[in-house]
Protein backbone atom coordinates (compact mmCIF):
# COMPACT_ATOMS: atom_id res chain seq x y z
CA UNK A 1 0.00 0.00 0.00
CA UNK A 2 0.82 3.46 -0.75
CA UNK A 3 0.12 6.81 1.22
CA UNK A 4 0.47 10.61 0.55
CA UNK A 5 0.69 12.63 4.06
CA UNK A 6 0.11 16.52 3.19
CA UNK A 7 1.54 18.49 6.29
CA UNK A 8 4.66 17.85 8.17
CA UNK A 9 2.98 19.22 11.83
CA UNK A 10 2.10 16.79 14.18
CA UNK A 11 -0.60 14.75 13.10
CA UNK A 12 1.00 14.49 9.43
CA UNK A 13 4.38 13.29 11.17
CA UNK A 14 2.35 11.15 13.49
CA UNK A 15 -0.09 9.62 10.78
CA UNK A 16 3.00 9.22 8.51
CA UNK A 17 4.94 7.33 11.69
CA UNK A 18 1.57 5.00 11.82
CA UNK A 19 1.35 4.40 8.25
CA UNK A 20 4.94 3.27 8.24
CA UNK A 21 5.25 1.48 11.18
CA UNK A 22 2.33 -0.86 9.44
CA UNK A 23 4.64 -1.29 6.24
CA UNK A 24 2.67 1.15 3.80
CA UNK A 25 4.73 3.11 1.83
CA UNK A 26 4.01 6.83 3.00
CA UNK A 27 6.04 10.07 2.09
CA UNK A 28 5.00 13.42 3.16
CA UNK A 29 4.45 16.89 1.25
CA UNK A 30 5.03 19.65 3.49
CA UNK A 31 4.77 23.67 2.39
CA UNK A 32 7.38 25.04 4.40
CA UNK A 33 10.98 24.93 3.71
CA UNK A 34 11.64 23.48 6.88
CA UNK A 35 10.27 21.73 10.37
CA UNK A 36 8.04 23.70 11.85
CA UNK A 37 7.58 26.64 9.12
CA UNK A 38 3.87 27.49 8.84
CA UNK A 39 2.98 25.16 11.49
CA UNK A 40 1.01 25.40 14.59
CA UNK A 41 3.20 22.81 16.30
CA UNK A 42 6.00 24.73 16.43
CA UNK A 43 4.42 27.01 19.45
CA UNK A 44 2.87 24.22 21.44
CA UNK A 45 3.64 23.80 25.14
CA UNK A 46 3.93 20.23 24.64
CA UNK A 47 1.88 19.21 27.75
CA UNK A 48 0.69 15.91 27.69
CA UNK A 49 -2.20 16.47 30.29
CA UNK A 50 -5.29 14.63 29.70
CA UNK A 51 -6.83 14.72 33.35
CA UNK A 52 -6.15 18.29 33.08
CA UNK A 53 -7.43 18.64 30.25
CA UNK A 54 -10.46 16.47 30.86
CA UNK A 55 -11.33 19.35 33.38
CA UNK A 56 -12.96 21.38 30.37
CA UNK A 57 -13.31 19.02 27.93
CA UNK A 58 -15.09 15.96 26.75
CA UNK A 59 -14.00 12.11 28.19
CA UNK A 60 -13.02 11.40 24.75
CA UNK A 61 -9.90 13.74 25.43
CA UNK A 62 -9.11 11.95 28.43
CA UNK A 63 -9.44 8.09 27.06
CA UNK A 64 -7.53 9.38 23.73
CA UNK A 65 -4.87 11.18 25.37
CA UNK A 66 -4.28 8.25 28.00
CA UNK A 67 -2.96 6.59 25.17
CA UNK A 68 -0.72 9.05 23.70
CA UNK A 69 1.64 9.20 26.92
CA UNK A 70 3.09 5.68 26.34
CA UNK A 71 3.09 6.58 22.00
CA UNK A 72 5.32 9.01 23.28
CA UNK A 73 7.38 7.66 25.92
CA UNK A 74 7.98 4.98 23.13
CA UNK A 75 9.01 7.06 20.01
CA UNK A 76 10.32 10.04 21.80
CA UNK A 77 13.08 9.32 24.69
CA UNK A 78 12.42 13.57 25.77
CA UNK A 79 9.04 12.67 26.94
CA UNK A 80 9.46 14.10 30.62
CA UNK A 81 6.86 12.12 33.00
CA UNK A 82 6.87 13.92 36.14
CA UNK A 83 3.21 14.96 36.44
CA UNK A 84 1.77 18.33 36.34
CA UNK A 85 0.54 20.81 38.99
CA UNK A 86 -2.31 22.88 39.20
CA UNK A 87 -2.18 25.88 41.71
CA UNK A 88 -4.02 29.16 42.26
CA UNK A 89 -3.80 32.49 44.66
CA UNK A 90 -5.41 32.91 47.93
CA UNK A 91 -8.23 34.67 46.29
CA UNK A 92 -8.90 32.35 43.57
CA UNK A 93 -9.08 29.48 45.94
CA UNK A 94 -12.42 28.60 44.71
CA UNK A 95 -10.95 28.31 40.80
CA UNK A 96 -8.75 25.25 42.27
CA UNK A 97 -11.54 23.33 43.73
CA UNK A 98 -13.82 23.83 41.04
CA UNK A 99 -11.21 22.57 38.62
CA UNK A 100 -11.02 19.53 41.26
CA UNK A 101 -14.55 18.69 40.88
CA UNK A 102 -14.40 19.07 37.58
CA UNK A 103 -11.86 16.02 36.49
CA UNK A 104 -10.08 13.15 38.02
CA UNK A 105 -6.14 11.83 38.44
CA UNK A 106 -5.07 14.31 40.78
CA UNK A 107 -3.65 14.08 44.48
CA UNK A 108 -3.99 17.17 46.69
CA UNK A 109 -0.80 18.77 47.96
CA UNK A 110 -0.46 21.23 51.17
CA UNK A 111 2.23 23.89 51.16
CA UNK A 112 5.07 21.48 52.93
CA UNK A 113 4.32 18.15 49.69
CA UNK A 114 3.94 21.09 46.65
CA UNK A 115 7.90 22.27 48.44
CA UNK A 116 8.96 18.83 48.05
CA UNK A 117 8.00 18.43 44.46
CA UNK A 118 8.80 21.85 43.37
CA UNK A 119 11.31 23.41 46.39
CA UNK A 120 11.54 27.20 43.99
CA UNK A 121 7.66 27.25 45.13
CA UNK A 122 8.02 26.71 48.55
CA UNK A 123 6.04 28.55 51.01
CA UNK A 124 4.22 30.69 47.77
CA UNK A 125 0.98 28.45 48.07
CA UNK A 126 -0.68 26.36 50.66
CA UNK A 127 -2.44 23.97 48.13
CA UNK A 128 -1.94 22.88 44.71
CA UNK A 129 -3.30 19.67 42.75
CA UNK A 130 -0.79 17.03 41.42
CA UNK A 131 -1.50 15.08 38.30
CA UNK A 132 1.04 12.25 38.76
CA UNK A 133 0.59 10.44 35.52
CA UNK A 134 0.63 13.72 33.38
CA UNK A 135 4.01 14.06 30.91
CA UNK A 136 5.58 16.82 29.22
CA UNK A 137 7.62 17.10 26.12
CA UNK A 138 9.60 19.61 23.80
CA UNK A 139 7.58 19.66 20.96
CA UNK A 140 9.94 20.87 18.49
CA UNK A 141 12.26 18.83 19.27
CA UNK A 142 9.63 15.71 19.55
CA UNK A 143 8.59 16.75 16.10
CA UNK A 144 12.16 16.51 14.96
CA UNK A 145 12.71 12.86 16.60
CA UNK A 146 9.37 12.14 14.92
CA UNK A 147 10.71 13.09 11.42
CA UNK A 148 14.43 11.47 12.34
CA UNK A 149 12.18 8.44 12.90
CA UNK A 150 10.56 8.49 9.59
CA UNK A 151 13.83 9.37 7.77
CA UNK A 152 15.13 6.25 9.82
CA UNK A 153 11.87 4.21 8.18
CA UNK A 154 12.77 4.97 4.51
CA UNK A 155 10.16 7.88 4.59
CA UNK A 156 10.66 10.92 2.23
CA UNK A 157 9.80 14.41 3.83
CA UNK A 158 9.74 16.87 0.93
CA UNK A 159 10.05 20.07 2.28
CA UNK A 160 9.19 23.30 0.26
CA UNK A 161 6.60 21.25 -1.58
CA UNK A 162 3.26 23.19 -1.58
CA UNK A 163 0.21 20.02 -2.36
CA UNK A 164 -1.94 22.29 -4.02
CA UNK A 165 0.61 23.44 -6.66
CA UNK A 166 1.86 19.38 -7.32
CA UNK A 167 -2.20 18.49 -7.30
CA UNK A 168 -1.18 17.08 -10.52
CA UNK A 169 0.83 14.73 -8.99
CA UNK A 170 -1.14 14.02 -6.11
CA UNK A 171 -4.24 13.04 -8.08
CA UNK A 172 -2.16 10.84 -10.18
CA UNK A 173 -0.22 8.62 -6.79
CA UNK A 174 -4.25 8.86 -6.12
CA UNK A 175 -4.91 7.75 -9.15
CA UNK A 176 -2.54 4.77 -9.39
CA UNK A 177 -4.20 3.44 -5.70
CA UNK A 178 -2.27 5.73 -3.07
CA UNK A 179 -4.39 7.28 -0.02
CA UNK A 180 -4.08 10.52 0.51
CA UNK A 181 -3.89 11.54 3.89
CA UNK A 182 -4.65 15.35 4.13
CA UNK A 183 -2.98 16.44 8.08
CA UNK A 184 -2.60 20.59 6.77
CA UNK A 185 -4.17 21.98 9.86
CA UNK A 186 -6.26 25.26 8.95
CA UNK A 187 -4.94 25.35 5.77
CA UNK A 188 -7.38 22.34 5.07
CA UNK A 189 -10.35 24.65 5.77
CA UNK A 190 -10.93 24.49 1.64
CA UNK A 191 -11.90 21.11 1.94
CA UNK A 192 -13.08 21.33 6.07
CA UNK A 193 -15.24 24.24 5.61
CA UNK A 194 -16.15 23.78 9.51
CA UNK A 195 -13.30 24.34 10.48
CA UNK A 196 -12.02 27.05 12.38
CA UNK A 197 -9.34 29.00 14.08
CA UNK A 198 -7.94 29.37 17.73
CA UNK A 199 -5.27 31.68 17.91
CA UNK A 200 -2.64 30.98 20.76
CA UNK A 201 -0.10 33.45 21.66
CA UNK A 202 3.36 32.40 23.79
CA UNK A 203 6.74 32.71 24.79
CA UNK A 204 9.64 31.77 26.12
CA UNK A 205 11.77 32.80 28.34
CA UNK A 206 15.36 32.36 30.03
CA UNK A 207 15.35 31.97 33.92
CA UNK A 208 18.41 30.07 35.19
CA UNK A 209 17.80 30.69 38.47
CA UNK A 210 13.97 29.07 39.05
CA UNK A 211 14.28 25.52 38.70
CA UNK A 212 10.69 24.54 37.84
CA UNK A 213 10.93 20.39 36.73
CA UNK A 214 6.82 19.95 35.64
CA UNK A 215 4.56 21.79 34.06
CA UNK A 216 2.80 24.51 36.06
CA UNK A 217 -1.14 25.64 35.59
CA UNK A 218 -1.61 29.09 37.81
CA UNK A 219 -5.81 29.03 37.21
CA UNK A 220 -7.36 32.64 37.20
CA UNK A 221 -11.29 33.45 36.30
CA UNK A 222 -10.22 35.35 33.52
CA UNK A 223 -6.65 34.81 32.06
CA UNK A 224 -5.31 30.95 33.32
CA UNK A 225 -1.84 30.73 32.34
CA UNK A 226 0.79 27.79 32.32
CA UNK A 227 4.53 27.63 32.48
CA UNK A 228 6.28 24.51 30.90
CA UNK A 229 9.97 23.91 31.54
CA UNK A 230 11.98 23.46 28.43
CA UNK A 231 14.94 22.47 29.90
CA UNK A 232 18.29 25.33 30.53
CA UNK A 233 16.52 27.22 32.32
CA UNK A 234 13.81 28.09 29.58
CA UNK A 235 10.15 28.61 30.11
CA UNK A 236 7.14 28.34 27.84
CA UNK A 237 4.80 30.60 29.37
CA UNK A 238 1.46 30.13 27.76
CA UNK A 239 -1.31 30.71 26.27
CA UNK A 240 -3.69 32.67 25.16
CA UNK A 241 -7.24 31.56 23.19
CA UNK A 242 -8.79 33.72 21.11
CA UNK A 243 -11.56 33.12 18.60
CA UNK A 244 -9.29 34.13 15.60
CA UNK A 245 -7.92 32.82 12.38
CA UNK A 246 -5.42 35.37 11.94
CA UNK A 247 -1.68 34.56 13.05
CA UNK A 248 -1.22 38.40 13.57
CA UNK A 249 1.78 39.68 16.47
CA UNK A 250 0.98 38.97 20.32
CA UNK A 251 -1.30 41.63 21.87
CA UNK A 252 0.21 44.15 24.32
CA UNK A 253 -2.75 42.88 26.51
CA UNK A 254 -1.80 39.15 26.24
CA UNK A 255 1.84 39.98 27.03
CA UNK A 256 1.01 41.95 29.94
CA UNK A 257 -0.91 38.95 31.09
CA UNK A 258 0.54 36.34 30.35
CA UNK A 259 4.13 37.75 32.10
CA UNK A 260 1.84 39.24 34.75
CA UNK A 261 1.25 35.63 35.38
CA UNK A 262 4.41 34.28 34.98
CA UNK A 263 5.57 36.90 37.75
CA UNK A 264 2.60 35.94 40.31
CA UNK A 265 3.76 33.04 39.85
CA UNK A 266 6.88 33.32 41.09
CA UNK A 267 8.82 37.09 41.20
CA UNK A 268 12.03 36.57 39.60
CA UNK A 269 10.27 35.63 36.18
CA UNK A 270 10.56 39.64 36.50
CA UNK A 271 14.29 39.02 35.61
CA UNK A 272 13.72 36.43 32.86
CA UNK A 273 14.89 36.95 29.58
CA UNK A 274 12.44 37.05 26.47
CA UNK A 275 13.65 34.65 23.95
CA UNK A 276 10.51 34.34 21.65
CA UNK A 277 7.51 35.47 21.11
CA UNK A 278 4.96 33.42 19.18
CA UNK A 279 1.63 33.01 17.41
CA UNK A 280 -0.02 29.52 16.49
CA UNK A 281 -3.36 28.98 15.24
CA UNK A 282 -4.82 26.04 16.13
CA UNK A 283 -7.28 23.88 13.92
CA UNK A 284 -11.00 23.64 15.65
CA UNK A 285 -13.81 21.77 14.67
CA UNK A 286 -17.50 23.66 16.30
CA UNK A 287 -17.29 20.90 18.98
CA UNK A 288 -13.27 21.21 19.79
CA UNK A 289 -13.28 17.39 19.04
CA UNK A 290 -10.92 16.69 16.50
CA UNK A 291 -11.92 14.04 13.53
CA UNK A 292 -10.49 11.85 10.96
CA UNK A 293 -12.66 12.30 8.07
CA UNK A 294 -12.77 10.28 4.65
CA UNK A 295 -14.02 12.47 1.70
CA UNK A 296 -14.07 10.96 -2.20
CA UNK A 297 -10.42 9.38 -1.25
CA UNK A 298 -8.42 11.48 0.94
CA UNK A 299 -8.58 11.16 4.69
CA UNK A 300 -8.31 14.13 6.91
CA UNK A 301 -7.03 14.22 10.11
CA UNK A 302 -8.43 17.55 11.49
CA UNK A 303 -9.57 19.67 14.26
CA UNK A 304 -6.50 18.92 17.12
CA UNK A 305 -7.59 21.86 18.64
CA UNK A 306 -5.35 22.34 21.78
CA UNK A 307 -4.79 18.83 21.91
CA UNK A 308 -2.56 18.49 18.78
CA UNK A 309 0.44 16.54 20.97
CA UNK A 310 -1.95 14.99 23.22
CA UNK A 311 -4.11 13.27 20.64
CA UNK A 312 -2.53 12.88 17.45
CA UNK A 313 -1.08 9.62 18.25
CA UNK A 314 -4.98 8.81 18.56
CA UNK A 315 -5.78 10.05 15.65
CA UNK A 316 -2.92 8.61 13.39
CA UNK A 317 -3.97 4.91 14.98
CA UNK A 318 -7.33 5.70 13.67
CA UNK A 319 -6.64 6.79 10.66
CA UNK A 320 -3.93 3.88 9.75
CA UNK A 321 -6.15 1.68 10.65
CA UNK A 322 -8.98 3.20 8.43
CA UNK A 323 -6.57 3.44 5.94
CA UNK A 324 -5.70 -0.51 6.00
CA UNK A 325 -8.94 -1.68 6.52
CA UNK A 326 -10.17 0.71 3.13
CA UNK A 327 -12.97 1.39 5.37
CA UNK A 328 -15.79 3.80 3.77
CA UNK A 329 -17.04 5.51 7.10
CA UNK A 330 -17.42 9.30 6.40
CA UNK A 331 -15.92 9.78 9.69
CA UNK A 332 -14.51 8.27 12.62
CA UNK A 333 -13.40 8.76 16.31
CA UNK A 334 -13.10 6.26 18.59
CA UNK A 335 -14.03 7.03 22.17
CA UNK A 336 -12.79 3.80 23.87
CA UNK A 337 -11.81 0.24 22.84
CA UNK A 338 -15.51 0.18 21.12
CA UNK A 339 -15.40 1.80 17.71
CA UNK A 340 -17.76 4.85 17.65
CA UNK A 341 -19.02 5.97 13.87
CA UNK A 342 -20.20 9.38 13.31
CA UNK A 343 -22.40 10.04 10.67
C1 LIG B 1 0.29 28.50 21.84
C2 LIG B 1 -0.17 27.08 21.68
C3 LIG B 1 0.03 26.17 22.70
C4 LIG B 1 -0.38 24.83 22.52
N1 LIG B 1 -0.11 23.93 23.53
C5 LIG B 1 -0.42 22.63 23.35
C6 LIG B 1 -0.08 21.68 24.34
O1 LIG B 1 0.52 22.01 25.36
N2 LIG B 1 -0.42 20.36 24.13
C7 LIG B 1 -1.06 19.96 23.00
O2 LIG B 1 -1.34 18.75 22.87
N3 LIG B 1 -1.39 20.85 22.04
C8 LIG B 1 -1.09 22.17 22.19
N4 LIG B 1 -1.41 23.08 21.22
C9 LIG B 1 -2.21 22.65 20.07
C10 LIG B 1 -1.37 22.03 18.97
O3 LIG B 1 -0.26 22.84 18.72
C11 LIG B 1 -2.24 21.87 17.70
O4 LIG B 1 -3.38 21.12 17.99
C12 LIG B 1 -1.45 21.13 16.63
O5 LIG B 1 -0.24 21.80 16.38
C13 LIG B 1 -2.20 21.00 15.32
O6 LIG B 1 -1.37 20.22 14.50
P1 LIG B 1 -1.64 19.96 12.97
O7 LIG B 1 -0.59 19.03 12.50
O8 LIG B 1 -3.08 19.60 12.76
O9 LIG B 1 -1.47 21.39 12.26
P2 LIG B 1 -0.11 22.19 11.96
O10 LIG B 1 0.86 22.04 13.05
O11 LIG B 1 -0.52 23.58 11.60
O12 LIG B 1 0.50 21.46 10.70
C14 LIG B 1 -0.05 21.60 9.42
C15 LIG B 1 1.12 21.51 8.43
O13 LIG B 1 0.59 21.47 7.10
C16 LIG B 1 1.43 22.25 6.26
N5 LIG B 1 0.67 22.66 5.08
C17 LIG B 1 -0.36 23.55 5.00
N6 LIG B 1 -0.78 23.65 3.72
C18 LIG B 1 -0.01 22.81 2.98
C19 LIG B 1 0.04 22.46 1.61
N7 LIG B 1 -0.79 23.02 0.71
N8 LIG B 1 0.96 21.55 1.19
C20 LIG B 1 1.84 20.97 2.08
N9 LIG B 1 1.83 21.27 3.41
C21 LIG B 1 0.91 22.18 3.84
C22 LIG B 1 1.81 23.43 7.15
O14 LIG B 1 2.98 24.08 6.65
C23 LIG B 1 2.04 22.74 8.49
O15 LIG B 1 3.38 22.32 8.64
C24 LIG B 1 -1.02 24.42 21.33
C25 LIG B 1 -1.22 25.35 20.32
C26 LIG B 1 -0.79 26.66 20.47
C27 LIG B 1 -0.97 27.63 19.34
Amino acid sequence: MRAVVLGAGVAGLACAVELAERGVAVEVLERGERLGAGSCSWYAGGMLAPWCERESAEPQVLTLGVESLGWWAARFPGTVRRGSLVIAHGRDAGELRQFARRTEGYEWLDAPALAALEPDLAGRFSQALYFPQEAHLDPRAALAALAASLTALGVPVRFGTDAQSCRERTLAAQAAGATLMDCRGLEARDALPDLRGVKGEMLIVSLPDVSLSRPVRVLHPRVPVYIVPRGDGHYMIGATMIESDQPTRISARSMLELLGAAYALHPAFGEAQIIEIGTGVRPAFADNLPRVRRIGGTVYVNGLYRHGFLLAPALARQAAEEVLARGDAPEVMHADTRQRRLA
